[in-house]
């Protein structure tokens, strides 16, 4: 891509973007938790309306579908993502049951009242869980389920190095018991929380990335912006080898009060 008219800022997001495009899922999760997460959830039907917000390219919206009755909204803030999002459902042949949009979370474009569920795995921090519970609800119909996963301590106490990254990373991390009253004071009846296992960053986030990481450097040979931001990746993943037992992801699923 031509750099004259692009800023640094762009740049770094195109860069990121490509990157993630090449894998299945771009946070951590399986198709196995999908299908947990979904387990708790009630009265889906053909004419369901759902929503999988931050869908990214779409890992877990195909097993969904593949697994409810009703339609899917993905909607996630990169062309690229949702371009693949589509292309993906039409190979599987659900397309009928799968639409793709480019929206920001904070301007979903739904109605009120429209939605039966909301799904979103590993992207409501982008607008802060909280916020994020609050404003999503008007969309869901009374009695509509909400479904994320979020970031989460596990202890009231961590070590000074995995404290200070999550800060400076999403310092609205909390604890599991702090993230369901949040649940509940956004006006929701906690139904179900449990921790993501291990596999999910392992084998389905961080495995896949070995070679998507040297494919990536072998193509930006030189690119500073590139080789720093997979040298992140990789301290990220040494980071959670070094202190799962103190955080992870979590889904909660909550029904609207
Ligand atoms: N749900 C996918 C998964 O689990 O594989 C993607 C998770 S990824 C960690 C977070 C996603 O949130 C990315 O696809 C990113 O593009 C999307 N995102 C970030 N900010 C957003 C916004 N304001 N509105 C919509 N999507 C956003």
């Amino acid at each position: 891509m031509s750099k004259e008219n692009t800023s640094i800022h762009d740049f770094d997001i195109n860069l990121i973007c490509e990157y993630f495009s090449s894998l299945e899922r771009q946070g951590p999760g399986s198709p196995e938790i999908t299908i947990k997460a979904l387990s708790f959830i009630d009265n889906l039907n053909k004419e369901s309306r759902i929503a999988d917000i931050g869908c990214g390219t779409g890992g877990q919206t195909r097993v969904l579908a593949q697994h409810s009755q009703g339609t899917i909204t993905g909607i996630d803030l990169f062309p690229g993502f949702i371009e693949l999002f589509k292309s993906k459902a039409k190979e599987l042949r659900l397309q009928d049951k799968l639409k793709g949009l480019v929206a920001s979370m904070d301007k979903p474009p739904f109605q009120n009242e429209e939605l039966n569920l909301i799904w979103s795995e590993g992207a409501i921090y982008n607008i802060g869980f909280e916020r994020g519970l609050r404003e999503w609800r008007a969309f869901l119909k009374p009695g509509g389920f909400i479904a994320v996963s979020e970031a989460s301590w596990f202890t009231e106490e961590r070590p000074a190095e995995i404290e200070e990254f999550w800060m400076d990373a999403y310092p609205g991390i909390d604890t599991i018991p702090n993230k369901l009253a949040q649940l509940q004071n956004a006006g929701y009846i906690p139904i179900a929380s449990f921790i993501l296992p291990e596999n999910c960053w392992t084998e389905h986030f961080y495995a896949p990335q070995v070679a998507a990481q040297e494919a990536f450097l072998k193509k930006y040979a030189g690119n500073a912006t590139a080789e720093a931001f997979i040298a992140n990746q990789r301290h990220e993943k040494q980071l959670y080898s070094k202190y799962k037992a103190y955080y992870g992801y979590v889904f909660y699923i909550g029904k609207k009060f």
